[in-house]
């Protein structure tokens, strides 16, 4: 008796599975939140075309499952730090399509679907002279964010309540507030099947190809092969394992969250260190995650394996800044991979006849997601 479903041997496709592989029109790979809010938008728009997504993975594995649930556009210091990478002025642009991202996500799935906390999220400094140089620019910011956000997004001020060992002054944005990622992935999973959308998890697809008949022909590991009309790569950080050219770099992300603490005088979201360090609440829980910037050349990487200088960091920033005396223990750990480029602008683009990308999402997909669904929507005709 064979142990596993592994272990049987692969057995050839019917006459029914191969008639069915021919009846996808619009083939997304990638069934993150990026793909299945695309097969959203794609079927809303042409409802009588197939929408397929097929993800490599088994379900509740891609990032989307793994990050911190932050619903968040941007701090201060990371506008200052997008500003120095790119322009001022693309700084901006991202802040508004993360902004505007977020709220028509809010708009379509609903607060409560999302797991919606409206806590507010705070920008904290380790020393006064690294907050001082972020808050003189704040006037700056602020003035140029009202007409995005309605409001001047960030506000000065005092950290004591917090009870931390940090800088006096802490930057307070009001519309910032945390999800709950599951919640998020299984309204929209939802959504995307109720229109029409096929959905096949564990489908890796290991080769693309245009056909003379100007269509698509992707090969699945498990040996099967379909056609695609219009083929959609929603494959973030694996992008470069099907398409080697496209300019972005895997960058690995460790999470760690504490036991529960018989109290924080705290509750929200956190950003330290121009967004490279992050942490929430999840009751009174701390979710710390990031340090990437201890090491980028380790943690540019597809796999998801544990870097223990980090993890010291960031239990060392737990014991000594975020909550000093209280008792605590790790409980939960994990990775997650997301998409970089020098620029934090996600690729939303046709890169052939029948052939678009939207990947690239940095390391705030979650607010970018609903508007590339949008761009990638546009594109098709
Ligand atoms: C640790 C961590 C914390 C984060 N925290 C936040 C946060 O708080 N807020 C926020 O906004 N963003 C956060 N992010 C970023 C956010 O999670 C991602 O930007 C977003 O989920 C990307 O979604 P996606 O659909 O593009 O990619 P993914 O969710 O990675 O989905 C891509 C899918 O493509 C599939 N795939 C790849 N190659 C193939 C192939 N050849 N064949 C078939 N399928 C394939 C993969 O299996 C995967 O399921 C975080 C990311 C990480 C890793």
């Amino acid at each position: 008796m064979p142990k596993n479903f592994q272990s049987l041997p692969p057995s050839e496709p019917s006459f029914w599975v191969k008639r069915h592989l021919e009846r996808a029109d619009i083939v997304i790979v990638g069934g993150g939140l990026v793909g299945l809010l695309t097969s959203i938008r794609l079927k809303e728009k042409f409802p009588k075309r197939e929408v397929w997504v097929l993800d490599q993975s088994p379900f509740l594995w891609s990032a989307s499952w793994r990050n911190a649930g932050f619903a968040c556009y941007g701090s201060a210091g990371e506008l200052i730090d997008e500003a120095r990478r790119s322009s001022r002025s693309q700084a901006l642009e991202l802040y508004r399509r993360r902004f505007e991202g977020l709220v028509s996500l809010r708009e379509e799935f609903g607060d409560a679907a999302l797991g919606f906390e409206a806590s507010g999220g705070w920008e904290l400094f380790q020393t006064e002279a690294e907050a001082q140089s972020v808050i003189q620019t704040l006037d700056e910011w602020n003035q140029d964010l009202k007409s995005v956000s309605g409001i001047s997004p960030f506000q000065i001020r005092s950290s004591q309540s917090l009870g931390m060992r940090i800088a006096s002054q802490a930057i307070f944005a009001s519309q910032e507030g945390a999800i709950q990622s599951h919640l998020l992935l299984r309204s929209v999973r939802n959504k995307a099947l109720s229109l029409g959308v096929e959905c096949y998890e564990g489908q890796a697809v290991s080769h693309l190809e245009p056909t003379e008949s100007q269509s698509w022909m992707l090969e699945l590991e498990s040996g099967l092969s379909l056609k695609a009309r219009e083929l959609v790569l929603c494959t973030n950080a694996y992008t470069r394992l099907l398409q080697e050219e496209v300019d972005l770099k895997p960058a690995r992300g460790q999470i760690l969250v504490t036991s529960a603490m018989p109290e924080l005088p705290f509750r929200g979201i956190f950003h330290a260190d121009q967004g490279y360090l992050y942490a929430r609440t999840l009751g009174t829980r701390l979710l710390l995650g990031g340090g990437r910037n201890l090491d980028f050349a380790e943690e540019e990487t597809l796999h998801s394996e544990e870097n223990t200088a980090i993890r010291n960091h960031l239990l060392n920033y737990l014991k000594e800044v975020l909550v000093p005396g209280q008792e605590f223990s790790i409980q939960e750990q994990w990775s997650g991979i997301m998409a970089m480029g020098e620029s934090r602008e996600p690729i939303v683009k046709q890169s052939a006849p029948g052939f678009y990308l939207a990947v690239r999402m940095g390391g705030m997909g979650v607010a970018l997601s609903s508007e590339v669904a949008q761009g990638v929507s546009r594109l098709l005709s």
